[in-house]
Parts: structure tokens; sequence; C-alpha cells
């Protein structure tokens, strides 16, 4: 990392190992200066957890590859493995068979985690108005930024990756506001009448 860590008094410094990165929290002096140090290496190492299933994906290769390419932004290990990913992006539409394995690579990602959908598709089902289609991957796990479009530019996610980033900045306990997020998702999942995972994840396509 080659960035200006938050209450670091020598301003612009280059971060090549573990142990560089602790020598220069033990000299945070700060009420509050750790944190935001935590969150500043934070938002710019998270490591996305693609979940594509149709056209979508293929702009979200767009987002890692030279062009575009996400690794400026320090998000560029892309892994398939839940337990060492902290960013979902759902790319592509999610049909009823596939909304019980969604659910549980979201339940394996590690603590704390964000998730980003990406197109029409999973933000509502988009063309897909059909029984067998999920009508929204937040009828069965929290969303962050919903990201527009059929399919969206790699650039649209990019930007919603940005406000993640400024998102993380800000946060003071972050754990505590995760699941905040959490409980407020599925009190609205309650006000619009829907119901969570658990009779989608049950089969039961009706209550959708
Ligand atoms: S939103 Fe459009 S581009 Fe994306 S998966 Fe659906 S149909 Fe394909």
């Amino acid at each position: 990392m080659n960035q200006t860590p938050p209450g670091n008094p020598a301003g612009q410094v280059s971060i090549a190992s573990l142990d560089e990165a602790v020598a220069l929290a033990k000299n945070l002096k700060e009420p509050g200066s750790i944190e935001q140090f935590v969150n500043w290496a934070r938002k710019h190492s998270l490591w996305p957890m693609p979940f594509g299933t149709a056209c979508c994906a293929i702009e979200f290769m767009g987002m890692v590859s030279s062009t575009v390419d996400i690794s400026r932004f320090g998000a560029e290990f892309v892994r398939f493995s839940p337990r060492q990913c902290d960013l979902m992006i759902v790319a592509g539409t999610i049909v009823s068979k596939m909304a019980p394995v969604l659910r549980k690579i979201y339940d394996q990602m590690a603590e704390p985690k964000w998730v980003i959908s990406m197109g029409s598709c999973s933000n509502t089902g988009g063309m897909f108005n059909t029984y067998s289609v999920l009508q929204g991957i937040d009828r069965i796990i929290p969303v962050d930024y919903y990201v527009p479009g059929c399919p969206p530019r790699p650039e649209a996610v990019v930007y919603a990756m940005l406000e993640l980033q400024k998102q993380i900045a800000k946060e003071t306990d972050i754990m505590k506001s995760r699941e905040h997020f959490r409980e407020a998702w599925v009190r609205g999942l309650k006000a619009r009448g829907q119901t969570p995972k658990s009779q989608i994840l049950h089969g039961k396509r009706e209550s959708l």
C-alpha cells in the first residue's frame, strides 16, 4: 500500500508487510486513531467474492481486467472461497434453486462483510418475472449497494465499490453497525409483507 493512513504524522508511507503495518499502528496515539487505521486498511483491501450466474458476470470480468482494473482500489484478490472474502458481488439471474447456495456462501463469508447487487436481475429479477426466478436477492441476503443496468458498465460497479470504501472509512463500531444493518433489512422485509429467507429456502415459492 502506498497511501496516507489517518493520524499518521509522517504523511504518505509505503507499507509492504504486516509487521510494518503493526509498527505504524503502535505509533498512533490519538483516541480512535487505531480504529481509523484499521478501517483505512480494510477499505483498501476488500476481497471480492463473485457470484456470477449470467451475462452480468462478463461485465464483472471487465471490472477485474486491465481497462478498469479494480486492483487500483485494493480489491484485486478475487476469491472463490467465501472464507477469504468480505465483499460479495452478485452478478446475474438467481433462480430459486440457486437461492440456498447464495445464502450459504453469504453465511460462510467472514465478518464484517458487504454485498453489491450488480444488475437488474439480481436487483429485482430483471425481465424474468416468473415463478422460478428470485425477484431480488434482497429477499434472502441484505444488500448494501444496488447497481442498476442490464448489464451495468464495470465503471458503475467500481463507483459502488468507492462508495462502500467511503462508508467503511467512517465506521466506528463496524461489527455492531453490520448487525444493525441486518436487523434493519429484516424489519424492511417484514414491513413489505415479504417473508425472509426461510420460506424461500425451503421451496415455498408461492410466498415470493
Ligand atoms: S441484468 Fe441483464 S445483463 Fe445482467 S444478468 Fe440480467 S439479463 Fe444479463
